[in-house]
């Protein structure tokens, strides 16, 4: 709390803002992105309400309906009605969680953000510790989890290869086990609402703004009513869209495969001719002929798959359209109602 408020100012010299500058009373936003949350709304709101009352006077809680098909929205507006902080925006369907924090992190107007979810596998009384860090100075309070044991095995595995292949490839790693749960400070928000991509892998796009990130340990507990939205398939293509975001070696791997491969065939080659030569033609080959052409057509298409993994994204990036779609939102911007 010492040298780093020392340099407070609120407004640097070129009118960018100070490192380190808090304001005090701060606003806090939390975002809170929910698909068919209807039973975990209210034990959701019990709980985090008194947390965030107690650490600024002025605070929103931004739900994202993200196209729930159940109660969700109405148990939401029941409680708005009770509390008006508590503010909607439902989307027009669909777009999953990372679409559904980019609409939080788009509307949030808080000097501090903080994103978590909705299904209390998260503790909110954390944020109060998120905020005295965020007074030290830093810019992201990312937690981690330490405590993996409320998914499945599986998954877990899953989880832990995806960081280690993406941190071995991607140009900016993800420290491993951070999730979404994060508290943002307002330059790191409007830094992420620059970035223009479609593809909206928010863990790669959490590392590659930077800023000064610091991360503090918690539990991650079972989920208290409802089930995981997330299914094998859906974190495979997740995975896939990380990686293909935030790295190109799955694409440059290829020449240098290509180069070895052509190597070995020159060694293997000479070998050949010099044995016809001096032990003369026979003939045999069948095995080695159908191997490398098996194998070449093989390594061929999957180069060709990665090639239009790139390809697909680089349509879906080229066509613009927007993340996400509001369908409605209640206390959003000046028409606050
Ligand atoms: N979620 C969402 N859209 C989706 C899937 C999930 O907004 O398409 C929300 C969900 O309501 C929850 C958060 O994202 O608040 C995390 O989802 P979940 O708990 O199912 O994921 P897990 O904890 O298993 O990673
Ligand atoms: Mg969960």
């Amino acid at each position: 709390m010492d040298a780093v408020e020392d340099d407070c100012g609120a407004i640097g010299s070129g009118g960018l803002p100070v490192a380190g500058a808090r304001l005090d009373p701060f606003r806090l936003s939390i975002i809170v992105p929910m698909f068919n949350e209807e039973e975990a709304v209210d034990p959701f709101l019990d709980r985090l309400l008194p947390v965030v009352a107690g650490l600024a006077g002025d605070f929103e809680v931004l739900c994202i309906d993200d196209g729930s098909r159940d109660a969700t929205v109405a148990r939401v507006l029941a409680r708005r009605g009770a509390e008006p902080r508590v503010k909607l925006i439902a989307l027009a369907r669909n777009f999953g969680k990372e679409a559904a924090l980019s609409a939080g992190i788009d509307h949030a107007e808080g000097d501090a953000v903080v994103a978590i979810d909705a299904d209390l596998q998260q503790p909110p009384e954390l944020i109060g510790r998120m905020i005295e860090r965020w007074r030290e100075g830093f810019d992201v309070v990312a937690c981690t989890r330490t405590d993996r044991s409320a998914d499945s095995r599986a998954r877990g595995f899953v989880s832990r290869t995806f960081y280690r292949v993406f941190n071995r490839i991607a140009e900016q790693p993800i420290p491993p086990e951070t999730g979404d749960f994060r508290l943002m400070d307002r330059a790191v928000i409007d830094a992420l609402r620059q970035l223009p991509e479609r593809n909206r892998f928010m863990k790669g796009l959490f590392a590659w703004v930077g800023f000064r990130v610091t991360t503090l340990p918690y539990d991650h507990i079972q989920r208290t009513a409802g089930a995981s939205k997330f299914r094998f398939w859906k974190l495979w293509n997740f995975a896939l869209d990380g990686i293909t975001a935030f790295s190109t070696f799955p694409l440059r791997v290829w020449s240098y495969l290509g180069f070895a491969v052509a190597i070995l065939a020159i060694l293997y080659a000479s070998f050949i001719v010099l044995r016809t030569l001096i032990f003369g033609a026979d003939v045999p080959g069948f095995a080695s002929i159908l191997t490398a052409v098996l194998f070449l057509g093989g390594v061929q298409l999957i180069s060709l798959g990665i090639l239009g993994e790139y390809v697909g994204r680089i349509l879906v990036e080229t066509k613009r359209r927007p993340v996400y779609l509001v369908r409605a939102a209640w206390g959003i911007g000046s028409d606050a109602g």
